[in-house]
């Protein structure tokens, strides 16, 4: 097994660096990977997305961990020999990102434990944000924020953080935060006075390059807290965009920031008021429309009225309320319809003396629609997409009818 001088092991603010190309490995994507003898780039692992950069002009895309060849390096494109010298040069922003959500993930992981003796069982650190699986028993904001607090005083006390190489026997008598399986020496990452840990990441040399750590959500899942937090960079990305959201909010309601959940709540409670009333609304025009539309009813020679209509724009609802209006007149059928943007509705209802089945009716018109619906004997719903065919679904009915 080759292996990889980890300059990063030493020094996570080391950006620069010269090193010798090792081997060359063809990749299916058609670009290759390299080797080197020693390298600053961290490759994938432990929940953290690699460094990206370059080597000499070349940029590095991606670096992972193989255990026969070290770290490779992806290169896009590029001529490089085995033997040759090159100049590395890690990404810094991307770096910066990363060990500020890292190292804040050790100090909030700490945190719970000290708070709660509640361990972290995953990590993974996504695009905006990270999560962290917490064993935390019946999680609340306020477990959490608690939590929050203790991180960002940690934070704010700018404790320095060491790295330690130890033994695995030394490892055996000191109280680290969790147990590693790899063998041989150990390398700690110590948040001086609160945290002690095995880790072979990339780290903040004070806890106050963190900078800040806020909690967006967090879920239960599987027994577990799964927790979305940011920190440094992202946490100030992540306020700003909360922010504009939050004022492009108020201002629909020309209101301060922060009284925008109350001017949505009035909203809300005023909307459903105003609902009520057109529904009710809505029954007494039926009523009157209902007069209306018996006038151009149809006669059957059983002595039936049968009443046949498509409106536009007319809700499920709205058309339900007319045909109940209808067939509260005796000897009544009503065949209604409506286009609903992109869907057809309809509404077959008969008084109670009235034979027929409207459920067996509806059925077969929805058939026209490409839709379904049903029902009762006396009143069935349904509706479809095709409404080119809604007149012709309702004539069929109103010529089944005229028919029986
Ligand atoms: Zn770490």
């Amino acid at each position: 097994m080759k292996t990889t001088e980890r300059l990063y092991y030493t020094d996570s603010h080391l950006t620069d660096f010269e090193a010798r190309v090792t081997g060359i490995t063809e990749r299916v994507s058609g670009w290759v990977a390299v080797t080197l003898d020693r390298t600053a780039f961290y490759p994938t692992g432990g929940g953290q997305p690699s460094d990206t950069g370059t080597l000499n002009e070349t940029r590095v895309v991606e670096c992972v961990e193989t255990e026969e060849q070290g770290v490779l390096h992806v290169l896009q494109g590029g001529k490089l020999e085995v033997g040759a010298q090159v100049v590395g040069q890690v990404d810094w922003p991307r770096r910066l990102d990363h060990l500020q959500q890292h190292t804040g993930q050790h100090i909030l992981s700490q945190a719970f434990i000290n708070l709660f003796n509640a361990e972290t069982r995953g990590f993974r650190m996504l695009d905006q944000y990270s999560e962290i699986d917490v064993a935390l028993v019946d999680p609340t904001e306020e477990k959490i924020e608690e939590a929050i607090e203790l991180a960002n005083r940690i934070i704010w006390e700018d404790r320095a953080v060491h790295i330690r190489q130890v033994t695995k026997e030394e490892a055996a008598s000191l109280p680290l935060r969790k147990d590693s399986a790899r063998e041989g020496e150990l390398r700690l990452i110590e948040i001086e006075g609160f945290d002690l840990t095995p880790c072979g990441g990339t780290h903040a040399r004070r806890t106050g390059e963190v900078g800040l750590l806020a909690v967006r959500s967090f879920e239960r899942a599987k027994g577990l807290a799964r927790i979305d937090f940011v920190a440094g960079g992202r946490a100030l990305a992540d306020y700003r965009r909360a922010n504009r959201t939050a004022r492009n909010v108020a201002s629909m309601f020309s209101a301060g920031r922060d009284d925008a959940p109350a001017a949505v709540a009035r909203l809300l409670e005023e909307n459903k008021q105003l609902t009520r009333h057109v529904r009710s609304l809505e029954e007494i025009t039926a009523r009157v429309e209902a007069e209306e539309l018996l006038k151009d009813a149809l006669a059957l020679d059983n002595g039936t009225r049968l009443c046949t209509r498509v409106f536009e724009d007319r809700d499920a609802e709205s058309l339900k309320k007319l045909a109940q209006a209808l067939i509260a007149h005796p000897a009544t059928i009503a065949l209604l319809g409506s286009r609903e943007q992109d869907a057809a509705r309809l509404v077959f209802a008969r008084s109670v003396e009235v034979p027929g089945d409207m459920n067996t009716l509806m059925r077969e018109a929805c058939q026209m629609l490409d839709g379904r619906g049903g029902g009762k004997p006396d009143m069935a719903q349904g509706g479809g997409r095709n409404l080119d065919k809604l007149d012709d679904a309702i004539q069929a009915a109103a010529r089944r009818l005229t028919e029986a």
